[in-house]
Order: structure tokens, then C-alpha cells, then sequence
């Protein structure tokens, strides 16, 4: 047994899950703010305070009421929301707007709230999650799964700008992104909108898009407050189904789904969503440990708590753990929500004022949440202006962010398989299309793009390609022959006679599957499996004696182990958003080499779900005689999977010294040639391996990874350092350690050993 040496990070609150509330409570110091709120608070009646901890949807607020596509605010509901219940923020749209009427409903709001005592601007809130998505005209970017393939931090900063720009242009200043879950539960419904299962991917994508959105300056036309949601643990819901109860045990929230918001809130993120579910039994918008004594007292989060959508009183009407919906509003003030995502009624103030007159919240805790409110606003510079300006919004969909979006999908997309080289295809070839996504606008882009869910084609503008239109511009209408339909549920799109009719006439088959679009609830699942009507595309294809090329649109991975046998080739596609068709294209006809790569693993089986950091030893074993296929960890296709149209040789994996002290720096370096014969973008990663550790360590753990480009017969040598104290894990008393000993150095199919000593 090694000796534990405590290197960094001793968690502060580090007691039992349970029971360490009151270690941690000694640490948190009530906030202070600058004189400007100071002054400001003093100003401000509890009723004004109380609005401003409120948040409202819009909707509430159109004329014909709540639930209609109108676009013009009704004056007296505006008036009531403004000057009656002095309410602080605001929040998305039932549709998307035009950058023209974003402004001038903003204009209207804002000017509602000038004629306020206080003058206090509100804060309008937004799901910018892939680019603009309540607005025509925003760039549509890759949802972040197909992001994290890309291994491209810088991308996922330039996203992050992006989004801010056409946000903020039209005066929306505050972004509900980034999803910082660990996609680790490829059921969930969201797991699109995560950077996939891996907890450093996670970290470093999020810190990218943080500082991406916020950049230096909040008051900057390039900015945004970001969000990261949802505070914590949401993307393991027990069952796979959205917002159920989940049992995580510190040891695991603390090792996979604590660190990227750790690392956000040292980038500077400005505020944080509550996750809408329950873990070990306690609903996280009434865990005090959670909000109050991890997140302030031990991670020193500053900035602003808001709720996610009407979770405060869901501690009454789903949780049951307040009787009535007033003591819901009162063990979420109390266990730190700030701000509440109400967002249908104006219940919420008026019991914050209740509570507060019979004493039950107290006078600085209301101060605390509204400093944090004012504060954020000040930083935003909307006391100073408040009203969005339509010179801005030129920056709306321009040639420049249309760029990013096409080099986020075309390195995103994942080549999974390519038997015979049958990718990439040459012009002229007569190619057959089917399949359910190939003429849908809507599996491209999926959750939050238009519409919450994404699905209403009729609101894509008609400058987006499908993949159909791509394939045509690529290769010449008279190359590709298709009967899809728009709609992804259309009978023609699950035609296997249709296929067995023409497939003599042509070279290939090219079969677009997966999901079409949605977001949270409505995309749940029971059964991973691709639906059979899909399947037998395949299997028909299959039948005709063309090569088989897939390309899944999809944003999570759906099964298929019996027909992938049956094909060729196989694209990951995500969901590339506006630009994807074109991504697609280019990659099935090699303008583009692949080089993304799987950020999870995909599985093979619904009863096989297993991450590449798995624990299990016996799971290590590779399918070979023997071993049988139930115990061999044996997923359709591995973690950091993706295939190029060049080759890449890793050779001369080499460490600065071979024994390092705890408080070591750890140079690593290794050869990279392009042995091929085109140009190709090569994702390096480095992953370590524990020998032996005071709890099971991982099978391997990702730590860092570089993306380079080379040209034919090129070499690169990369070069990486770690420190000793990236090595650490959570231990069984919920420490932050790195402990002595052998650790494995991984790199491609190259091994070194290294020792850490006490
Ligand atoms: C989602 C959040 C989102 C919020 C506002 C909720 O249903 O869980 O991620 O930010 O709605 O649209």
C-alpha cells in the first residue's frame, strides 16, 4: 500500500456528503459589494429587491397571452411585470426574432425600466447553447458533442465570441451556456449538449466557451454573461430519463462532475443554473451544502445562483420537501438561489416579501442575492447603457462567423470506419441517397435552434443546406438520386424498395440515419437501439451489393451492432448545425479529411454502457479466443476514435527523467509523422495509468491532447507537460491527492513508465 501524499486541492468541505454542512459553513463569508450597489441597495424597497430576484419568460408579457408567436409586447402586462412587480430579468422567446425585432422588444423593456425609480436595466437571459438560437439570422454552430471531437479548444473560445457578438448585438447579455455536465449517461436527452464523458475534455471546452462569451471586458459588444449549468450532477439521472433522482456519491460528484465548474468559476464565469433534479434524495434547489457551503464557501463562486425553469416551487409540487409553495420559496432563498427562473407567475416576490416580514428570510441574505444581481448588471455596463443599438447587429451571421461554423463541423465530423477505402468518393460517381436525415434541416441542428426543440423546419431559413442539397452542389444533381423528405418521419424515408429500384443504376449508397431533433423531456428514450425501420435501410442496401457508406446525424449514439457489419463506411456527424451539410460533403468527397474524434465511447450494446475511465479490470480483457463477449470491454467503437484519409506513425515516446517528486513538472514528448500520402489534422492524446492506488484506480485517465496538422511524409515532434499533481484522484475521505508510485505514460500505441515519489 503506498503513502498518501496530499499534493493540492484539499477540499474544504471534505466531510461525508451528509454531514459536512457544518465544516464547510465556518468558511463562507457573507459577500461585500462596491459602493455603487452599496448605494443602490440602500435606495431600494424590499419590493423592488424582491423583483429584481425574479425572473419572468417573456411570453407572459405578448399580447394574446401566454403561449402565442406574437411578437409585440402588451404595454399594460409590460407595465404591471416593470413597475408593479419591478421584476430583474427576462427570458428567451417562443420562436425566433428577426435581430430587428430583438431590438426593439429589448428597447421597449429597457425603456420601461428607465421609468423606474431606480432605473435599474434588466437582465435578459437567453439559450445560446450552439450560436443565437432564438434569433433568424445567428450562425448555428455544432452542438458542443460535436465540439468536444474536435479536440480544438480555440474553436470552442472562437464559438463562444461568436455567440456573444450576435447576443449581445441585439442586447440579450446573458447566455444559459455552457452546459458543463459530464456526458456520461448517453441516454440522457442532453447529452448533446455536453463536451461527452470525458471530465478534462469537459474542463477545458468549458473554460474555452467561458471565456470565449465573457472575454475581458462585460461591458465590451463582444460579450456576455455565460452561465455554466446545471450545479451539479444532472447528466446522471438514475434511469437515463430527464430531471429523474440520481444517486451520486461524493467520491464520484467530487472525481467527474465537480471539476469543469471548478475551472469555470476560475475563468471568471459569471453566474450558475441549478440542476433541476434531485441527488442522494436532496433536490438541489433546496441543498444549502450544494449552493451555499461547496460552491461559495469551498469553490468561492462570486456571482450569480439563478434557478432553472420553475424549480423553485418544485420543491412543493415534485420534490416534496415544502408544504406549500410559500416554504419552497423560502429553503431556496435560504440555501443560496439568487435569482428564480419563475418564470409564469408572480408568486415568487410576494412570498420573498412575506418571508422577509415574518422574518424567515432574512434582510442580508435578500442584500446578498440583489448585490449579486446589481453587481452583474454593473459589470454588463447596462446601468450605463441600457439599450442595444442597431449598428451592431451587421456582425449577425457575417462571412466571418459562418467560417467558424463550417471549421467547427468540418473537424468535428468523425470517421468511425472506412473498410477498402471506400471513402472518400470521386466526382461523377452516381450516388443513391435515403434515409430519414438526408433531407432534414432539422437533425443537423437539434435542440434550441429556432424553437426550443428545434424541430419547425418552417422556421429554417432557406440558405441551409441539407445534406441532399450539399451532395447535389458537390457532385451535380444529376449524380445523386433520392426520394428523402424534408420530414423526418415520412414513409418515403424508410423505403427499402425504393433502394432495391435504383441501386443499379447506382456507384454507392449513401444512407443518412439517426434522430431528428429535441431537447430535454421530449427527447427521452428507453432503448438505445437505432429503430428497426432504420435498421433495415441498412440490411436492404446491404442486400443490393454497393458499398455502404452511413452517416449518422444523431446527438447520441444510437446502436446498430448487427447492421454496422453491413456497412462500409461509417461518418459521425453530430449535430453539425448550419453549416454541416456542406462539412459533410466535403468530407465524403475528401475535400476535407477527417479528423475529429469520438468524445465517448460508443457502445455496442444497451447492457454495455461502460466509459473509457472505467474501474473494472476484468473489462480491460480484449475480445480474443477465450474471452468471452460478456465480459470483454468491447464497445462498437472506443473513446478518442476517428479515422483519417491519411495514416499517422507515433513513435519515439520519450520523458525528460524517469523518477519525479510530487512537486514535479512532467515534460513528454513523442514523434508524429504523417505517413500517408495527403494532408491530415492529427489529434494526439496522453492518458496515464495508476499501477496501483488506495481506491481502484481508472483504467486510464485523458490528461492532455494537441491538434496538428501535417502534410504528407511530415514529422512533428509534440511536446506536452503535465504537472505530478495532474495525476490526483479523489480518495476515499473525499481528498484531492496524487499518490507515489508507478504511473503508465500512454500515447497512441506507445507506453512509458514513470515513478512519482514522496
Ligand atoms: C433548461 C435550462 C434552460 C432553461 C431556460 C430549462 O428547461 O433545463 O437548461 O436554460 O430551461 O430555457
Amino acid at each position: 500500500m503506498k503513502k498518501i501524499t496530499l499534493l493540492i486541492s484539499i477540499w474544504l468541505g471534505a466531510a461525508a456528503f451528509f454531514s459536512c454542512e457544518k465544516k464547510t459553513e465556518a468558511i463562507y463569508q457573507p459577500q461585500t459589494f462596491d459602493k455603487e450597489v452599496q448605494d443602490l441597495l440602500k435606495k431600494m424597497s424590499l419590493e423592488e429587491k424582491a423583483g429584481q430576484m425574479t425572473q419572468i419568460d417573456i411570453r407572459n408579457l405578448l399580447t394574446n397571452g401566454y403561449g402565442n408567436t406574437d411578437e409585440k409586447l402588451d404595454t399594460a402586462k409590460l407595465q404591471e411585470a416593470i413597475q408593479t412587480y419591478h421584476i430583474g430579468s427576462i427570458l428567451n422567446c417562443i420562436q425566433a426574432y428577426t435581430p430587428e425585432k430583438w431590438i426593439e422588444l429589448v428597447s421597449q423593456i429597457q425603456n420601461e425600466a428607465l421609468h423606474t425609480t431606480n432605473k435599474i436595466p434588466v437582465l435578459y437571459g437567453t439559450d445560446a447553447v450552439h450560436g443565437v438560437g432564438f434569433m433568424k439570422g445567428a450562425v448555428i454552430l455544432p452542438h458542443n458533442i460535436g465540439l468536444a471531437a474536435t479536440r480544438n479548444d480555440a474553436l470552442v473560445q472562437q464559438a463562444g465570441t461568436l455567440t456573444a457578438k450576435e447576443a449581445r448585438a441585439v442586447g440579450l447579455t446573458w447566455n444559459f451556456a455552457p452546459v458543463l455536465d459530464v456526458g456520461r449517461e448517453p441516454y440522457w436527452s442532453r447529452f448533446e449538449e455536453t463536451f461527452g464523458e470525458d471530465v478534462y475534455i469537459t474542463t477545458q471546452m468549458g473554460r474555452a466557451a467561458v471565456t470565449g462569451m465573457e472575454g475581458s471586458d462585460l461591458t465590451s459588444v463582444n460579450s456576455v454573461a455565460s452561465c455554466m449549468k446545471h450545479f451539479l450532477g444532472y447528466s446522471a439521472p438514475k434511469n437515463g430519463i430527464d430531471r429523474t433522482p440520481s444517486h451520486i456519491p461524493e467520491i464520484i460528484l467530487r472525481e467527474y462532475y465537480l471539476p469543469p465548474f471548478k475551472e469555470a468559476i476560475q475563468a471568471g464565469a459569471s453566474t450558475i443554473m441549478i440542476n433541476s433534479a434531485e441527488i442522494n434524495g436532496i433536490p438541489c434547489h433546496g441543498n444549502k451544502w450544494l449552493l451555499t457551503d461547496l460552491l461559495r464557501g469551498e469553490l468561492g463562486f462570486k456571482g450569480l445562483v439563478c434557478s432553472d425553469w420553475e424549480d423553485v416551487i418544485r420543491l412543493h409540487t415534485w420534490h416534496k420537501i415544502a408544504a406549500t409553495p410559500k416554504d419552497a420559496v423560502m429553503i431556496a432563498v435560504n440555501a443560496g438561489v439568487d435569482m428564480s427562473m419563475v418564470p409564469n407567475d408572480y408568486s415568487f416576490p410576494k412570498y420573498v416579501i412575506e418571508l422577509v416580514n415574518e422574518g424567515k428570510i432574512s434582510m442580508e441574505r435578500i442584500d446578498e442575492a440583489v448585490g449579486r444581481i446589481l453587481t452583474l448588471k454593473i459589470k454588463l455596463g447596462l446601468l450605463k447603457k441600457p439599450l442595444p443599438s442597431l449598428e451592431d447587429i451587421k456582425v449577425i451571421g457575417s462571412d466571418a462567423h459562418q467560417q467558424i461554423a463550417l471549421d467547427a463541423a468540418r473537424e468535428s465530423i468523425t470517421l468511425l470506419k472506412n473498410k477498402n477505402n471506400c471513402l472518400p468518393l470521386t466526382k461523377g460517381k452516381k450516388i443513391l441517397l435515403a434515409g430519414p436525415a438526408a433531407n432534414s434541416l432539422s437533425a443537423l441542428h437539434s435542440a434550441w435552434t429556432y424553437t426550443w426543440q428545434g424541430a419547425n423546419q418552417a422556421l429554417y431559413p432557406a440558405s441551409i443546406q441539407t445534406v441532399k442539397q450539399a451532395l447535389e452542389v458537390m457532385t451535380g444533381q444529376g449524380n445523386v438520386k433520392t426520394n428523402a423528405s424534408p420530414v423526418f418521419t415520412d414513409a418515403a424515408n424508410y423505403d427499402a424498395s425504393f433502394i432495391q429500384k435504383n441501386a443499379a443504376a447506382a456507384d454507392v449508397i449513401v444512407l443518412c440515419i439517426g434522430e431528428d431533433a429535441y431537447a430535454e423531456q421530449p427527447g427521452v428514450i428507453k432503448d438505445l437501439n437505432l429503430p428497426a425501420a432504420q435498421k433495415q435501410l441498412i440490411v436492404a442496401a446491404k442486400k443490393t451489393g454497393k458499398p455502404v457508406i452511413v452517416c449518422l446525424l444523431e446527438g447520441r449514439p444510437r446502436l446498430f451492432p448487427e447492421e454496422e457489419e453491413l456497412t462500409d463506411a461509417v461518418l459521425m456527424c453530430y449535430r453539425p448545425g448550419n453549416k454541416g451539410a456542406q462539412a459533410i460533403a466535403e468530407v465524403l468527397f475528401g475535400e476535407v479529411n477527417p479528423s475529429g474524434k469520438l468524445p465517448f465511447t460508443y457502445p455496442r450494446y444497451n447492457g454495455d454502457i461502460t466509459t473509457y475511465d472505467h474501474k473494472f479490470k476484468e473489462t480491460e480483457q480484449q475480445l480474443s479466443p477465450g474471452v468471452s463477449e460478456f465480459i470483454a470491454f468491447n464497445p462498437q467503437w472506443p473513446f478518442g476514435h476517428g479515422l483519417s484519409y491519411t495514416s499517422f506513425s507515433y513513435t519515439n515516446l520519450k520523458v525528460d527523467k524517469k523518477e519525479f517528486s510530487l512537486k514535479d513538472s512532467i515534460q513528454v514528448q513523442v514523434d508524429v509523422t504523417n505517413t500517408g500520402s495527403r494532408t491530415g489534422k492529427e489529434v494526439i492524446e496522453l492518458y496515464s495509468r495508476d499501477h496501483y492506488a488506495s481506491i481502484t484506480p481508472s483504467e486510464r485517465r485523458l490528461r492532455k491532447y494537441a491538434k496538428i496538422e501535417l502534410k504528407a511524409g511530415e514529422k512533428q515532434t509534440v511536446l506536452f507537460t503535465i504537472k505530478a499533481s495532474d495525476l490526483q484522484f479523489v480518495n476515499k475521505d473525499l481528498i484531492t491527492v496524487t499518490e507515489a508510485g508507478a504511473f503508465d505514460l500512454i500515447v497512441g500505441n506507445l507506453r512509458t513508465e514513470i515513478h512519482l515519489n514522496d
